[in-house]
């Protein structure tokens, strides 16, 4: 038992050394993989609810590994946080975004809401409002709308979050608060601060069309949202029935796999040059 003891301590030591060689490796790779240029955009359209005409774009990350091939955001992202590499690996984004923008400005009206999705340490780290003017003098002057989609989760500190969304309103950029309804102490923030769009999480939408009552919590939160005068957003919108579901309980626009996937640039010319695809 003592050799066995000792063969266990020696394994679970390897597999200590495994587990931090993997954990570490990430990190270093995302900022190569920066040089390399893996990183690309997608476009998710998001329509307005009424007539399904485009009004806005979410903007999407996507890693092509040249080992283990397509990474998805969930899976590299909050190790880009863990690693405190989200603030360059997002400024690389602004970057790859200033780079389609004039392609972009072709195929997409003016106004167009480019979403752009912020993790929670970029907002409160030290170069964040650099970053964001960077960003906005980097795109077509007066051409897009930039918006910042921020979950609820990333509004720690109340007093700080006002001075931030009251910072970026004076520089034009809009907020949305994303995945709402799947966070903590939610109503609060929609009296407190000045938010411009509310994207209902995709689990709630879910539940339409496959339920005999739709959730009362989305009930709620639509009754809510039109009293406070906020812009709606459903995501994850799989089904026609879902669409038309929505539209009838006012909510604004609408994102989905129904309307859209993900586009790359070279996919949003092509639905652009055959528009009936939304
Ligand atoms: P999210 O912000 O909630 O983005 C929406 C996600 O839902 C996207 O997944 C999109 O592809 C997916 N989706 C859209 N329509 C449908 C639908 O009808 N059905 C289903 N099942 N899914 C749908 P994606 O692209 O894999 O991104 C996952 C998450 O990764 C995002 O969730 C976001 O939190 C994060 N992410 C992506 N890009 C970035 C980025 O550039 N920066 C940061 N900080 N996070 C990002
Ligand atoms: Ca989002
Ligand atoms: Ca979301
Ligand atoms: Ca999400």
């Amino acid at each position: 038992s003592l050799l066995l003891g000792s063969m266990c301590g020696l394994l679970s030591g390897i597999l200590c050394l495994y587990v931090m060689a993997t954990r570490l490796r990430p990190g270093r790779e995302i900022l190569s993989a920066i040089k390399r240029d893996q990183f690309h955009i997608v476009y998710q359209p998001v329509v307005h609810a009424s007539d399904l005409h485009i009004g806005g774009v979410e903007v999407l990350m996507r890693w092509t590994h040249p080992v283990a091939g397509n990474i998805p955001p969930d899976a590299f992202i909050s190790f880009a946080e863990g690693q405190n590499l989200i603030v360059p690996l997002t400024c690389h984004l602004f970057e790859l975004i200033a780079k389609e923008a004039p392609a972009l400005q072709k195929v997409l009206p003016p106004g167009t809401k480019l979403g752009i999705n912020i993790s929670p340490s970029h907002l409160h780290a030290e170069s964040f409002r650099q970053d964001i003017r960077n960003l906005i003098a980097s795109l077509p002057e007066n051409y897009f709308q930039v918006v910042l989609e921020l979950t609820e989760r990333d509004m720690l500190n109340e007093k700080q979050a006002v001075k931030v969304f009251d910072w970026l309103h004076s520089e034009g950029v809009e907020i949305a608060i994303d995945d709402f309804g799947t966070g903590h102490s939610a109503l609060i923030y929609l009296e407190r601060f000045t938010l411009d769009y509310l994207k209902i999480d995709r689990g709630f939408i879910n539940a339409i069309g496959t339920e005999t009552v739709t959730s009362p919590v989305l009930d709620t939160v639509l009754t809510l949202t039109h009293r406070l005068n906020l812009v709606t957003v459903a995501e994850g919108v799989e089904t026609q029935e879902q669409a038309t579901w929505l539209r009838d309980h006012g909510v604004d626009f609408l994102q989905g796999y129904w309307i859209s996937k993900p586009l790359t640039l070279a996919q949003l010319i092509d639905a652009h040059n055959e528009p009936a695809k939304y």
